[in-house]
């Protein structure tokens, strides 16, 4: 599937080919830790087919627990997270963050990992109330 997105100061852009059936919710620490969130969302790109169109991307470059160096890549101007590449030789994990892409409406997760450390409400976020935009609380 072919898409195309870009980060919330919109200096970066790319296209990338993705496969649908690969998304994937991470709940492992560090990715709750680099998203600010609760877990982190991506989708495996293709063939290594993810092309920038504009900007640039600095990456930081962690240890992942199985040893093999992580590429993290995000836009120095305002921190959007674009995607994971394990760096090396045959790397095949290449993830791109699903909520940087426009057509993320219509890539729903297939698969959940590193539960063991998911935090503990994201499995029943129904029972939290809730409202179409922003209410005075
Ligand atoms: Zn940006
Ligand atoms: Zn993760």
């Amino acid at each position: 599937m072919k898409i195309d997105g870009g980060c919330l100061c919109t200096n970066v852009t790319y296209e990338a080919e993705v496969n649908p059936e690969r998304v994937v919710i991470c709940h492992c620490t560090d990715c709750q830790t680099h998203s600010g969130t609760a877990y982190g969302v991506v989708v495996g790109i293709i063939d290594e087919c993810f092309h920038l169109l504009s900007g640039t991307l600095k990456t930081y470059e962690k240890i992942a627990e199985s040893g093999t160096v992580r590429a993290l890549a995000f836009c120095p101007e305002c921190g959007t997270r674009i995607y994971a590449k394990t760096v090396g030789e045959g790397s095949s994990l290449f993830g791109l963050r699903v909520g940087t892409v426009r057509q993320r409406a219509q890539l729903i997760p297939k698969a959940q990992v590193w539960c063991r450390s998911a935090q503990e409400w994201v499995g029943d976020l129904t029972s939290i109330p809730k409202y179409e935009k922003q209410p005075t609380l």
